[in-house]
C-alpha cells in the first residue's frame, strides 16, 4: 500500500530552507523514477506516531513538514501550520521513525561456488532502501570500485539507494585466501592500503580476522590521518589489544573476541573453534567480560550488534521471511535451505548459547555507556538478505531486552553518531535530512509493524518499499 495524495501542487519556495540546509535535488533517472510516489517541493505528514530516533517516547498525532528535503517543522498535529501548497498526507495509523543508519551492510552475497562472493550492485542498494535503511556503511568491501561506482550512481539520482559510507576493501593476511582480497605483506602495506583507497572515495576502514598489531596499528593511525574511522572483525587481535592501538569500532560483539582464549599466541588467530567455546564458557556478567568492556568503552569502542546473521546458525528460530526467500535466486534458496537443514533442530548446539550471551553482551555495553550500533551482515549462508535484514536486526535487538525506542535508537542515532553525521541524519529534527521511514502499525507496541514499510523517504523524495522489494525478486545471489 502507497500514500495517496490528497494535494499535489508543486510551488516554489525558495527562502523557508536556507540554501545550505536545502538537500541537493539530484535529477532522478527514468529507473528511479519507477520507485518514487512523492517528489515535492513541500510535504506535510500528518497524524503520524513519531518516533524520533533519539530514545524519546513515542509522540501521537504529529505533523512532520518536509521542505525542499529538509524537516523543517516537527510537532502536535494542532500546533504545527501546515504550508501554503504543501502535499498532505494524511498518514493515521502510521508510525514515522528516521531512516535508518545501519554501519555492517555489504553489497555482495555469498554465492558460493566459483564467485564465492558476488557483488550484487542491482538489487541490494533497491532492498537496503525498500527495508528504511537510508544511510548505510558498508563494513568491508569485495568490489572497491564498484560500491564507490554505486555511491556516485545512487548520489546523483541514477540508480535508487541508500546513502553510502564506503569501507575500503578487507584489510587482512595471507590467511583467508579469497582471491577477492589482497593479502597483506608488512605493516607499510597496511599503510599504502589505506592512503590509496582514502585518496579514492573510501570513508571508512575494515580491519579482518588475520593481521598483525602492527599492521592494525599502522592502518589505524593511517586511517585517522586522513580523518577516517576504522573498524574490525578482529582474530589474531584481541579487542582490548586493538582498543589499545586505538581501533574505533569492533564488528560483531563478544562472540568474535579472542580475548578469552587460554594461551593464545599473539598475532594468530586461534584455530576454530577456540574462540566461540571460550565464549560459551565464559560469565557476561563476571570480572573479566566487565573489565573488558570497561576498558573498551573508556577508549570509546563503538561495539557493531549483527544478531541477524548469528541467528541463522542458531536452531529452531522463525523462518526467514517470505520475501526474502523470494528476493533469492533459485540456486541462491537452495543453498539457503540447505544451510539451515545444516544448522538442524538441536537446540543444545553452541549456537544457542551464543546468541544468548552477544545478547546479555550488548545489554551489557550499552549499561556501561558503549556506544552500540547496528548493522545486518549479509553472509553467512545466505540467509542474510537487505532490507528484510535490517528489520529483523531490529527486532532481534528487541528480543535481547532492548526497548523498541532503544532498538531504533541504537539503529538511527547512535549510528549516525559514529559516522559523524548526527547534524544530518539519525533523528527527526528540524534541520535535518528528510530521511523517514513510514510503517503501518506501532513498533513500540508489537516491534513487528516494523516489517510493516509502506514509504521511505531520501532527502525528501518518497520511494514505495514494496515496489523497491519487489524490483529485487528473484535476484539475490546474481546481481
Ligand atoms: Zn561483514
Amino acid at each position: 500500500m502507497t500514500l495517496s495524495k490528497t494535494i499535489a501542487v508543486a510551488v516554489s519556495c525558495i527562502g523557508l530552507v536556507p540554501a545550505a540546509l536545502a538537500a541537493q535535488h539530484p535529477h532522478l533517472s527514468e529507473q528511479t523514477k519507477q520507485y518514487v510516489v512523492v517528489d515535492t517541493t513541500i510535504v506535510a505528514l500528518r497524524h503520524v506516531r513519531v518516533i524520533d530516533g533519539t530514545g524519546a517516547a513515542p509522540r501521537d498525532d504529529q505533523t512532520i513538514v518536509l521542505t525542499h528535503g529538509v524537516i523543517t517543522a516537527v510537532g502536535d498535529a494542532g500546533m504545527i501550520a501546515v504550508p501554503a501548497g504543501a502535499q498532505i498526507l494524511d498518514l493515521a495509523g502510521r508510525t514515522v521513525l528516521p531512516g535508518l543508519v545501519m554501519v555492517h551492510e555489504h553489497m555482495f552475497y555469498p554465492t558460493g561456488g566459483v564467485a564465492i562472493y558476488n557483488e550484487n550492485a542491482y538489487s541490494f542498494p533497491k532492498l537496503y532502501l525498500a527495508g528504511g535503511a537510508t544511510t548505510i556503511r558498508t563494513a568491508g568491501s569485495m568490489e572497491p570500485y564498484a560500491d564507490l561506482n554505486l555511491k556516485a550512481m545512487i548520489d546523483t539520482g541514477a540508480v535508487p539507494g541508500p546513502k553510502m559510507d564506503v569501507t575500503g576493501p578487507y584489510i587482512e593476511g595471507p590467511g583467508l585466501g579469497l582471491y577477492q582480497v589482497h593479502p597483506l605483506t608488512s605493516p607499510a602495506d597496511a599503510t599504502d592500503m589505506v592512503r590509496y583507497w582514502a585518496e579514492h572515495g573510501a570513508t571508512s576502514f575494515k580491519l579482518y580476522m588475520d593481521v598483525s598489531r602492527a599492521e592494525l596499528g599502522a592502518a589505524v593511525a593511517e586511517a585517522h590521518r586522513h580523518g577516517l574511522k576504522i573498524t574490525g572483525h578482529l582474530c589474531s587481535v584481541t579487542f582490548r589489544e586493538a582498543a589499545g592501538l586505538g581501533i574505533d569500532n569492533l564488528e560483531h560483539g563478544i562472540l568474535v573476541a579472542s580475548d578469552f582464549v587460554r594461551d593464545k599466541k599473539p598475532d594468530a588467530c586461534p584455530a576454530p573453534p577456540a574462540v566461540v567455546t571460550s565464549i560459551a564458557a565464559i560469565d557476561i556478567g563476571g570480572d573479566s567480560v566487565s573489565a573488558l568492556i570497561r576498558d573498551l568503552v573508556a577508549k570509546h569502542v563503538a561495539m557493531t550488534s549483527t544478531l541477524g546473521v548469528f541467528e541463522t546458525f542458531v536452531s529452531r528460530r522463525p523462518p526467514i521471511v517470505a520475501g526474502a526467500l523470494e528476493a533469492m535466486t533459485p540456486e541462491a534458496r537452495v543453498q539457503y535451505l540447505q544451510g539451515r537443514a545444516r544448522v538442524g533442530d538441536d537446540t543444545s548446539s553452541l549456537w544457542t548459547t551464543l546468541l544468548r550471551k552477544e545478547m546479555q553482551f550488548e545489554r551489557a555495553y550499552a549499561a556501561a555507556g558503549g556506544l552500540v550500533l547496528s548493522g545486518s551482515d549479509p553472509t553467512g549462508y545466505g540467509g542474510v538478505v537487505p532490507g528484510y535484514s535490517n528489520q529483523r536486526e531490529i527486532e532481534l535487538l528487541v528480543e535481547a531486552g532492548f526497548t523498541p525506542v532503544e532498538a531504533i535508537k541504537i539503529s538511527t542515532l547512535n549510528g549516525a553518531q559514529y559516522l559523524g553525521r548526527a547534524d544530518h541524519v539519525g533523528s527527526i529534527a528540524v534541520g535535518k535530512a528528510a530521511d523517514l521511514l513510514v510503517v503501518r502499525g506501532d513498533p513500540t507496541a508489537r516491534i513487528r509493524d516494523i516489517e510493516n514499510a509502506e514509504t521511505v523517504f531520501k532527502d525528501g523524495i518518497g520511494y514505495d518499499s514494496q515496489r523497491l522489494f519487489q524490483s529485487a525478486r528473484g535476484a539475490v545471489g546474481l546481481h
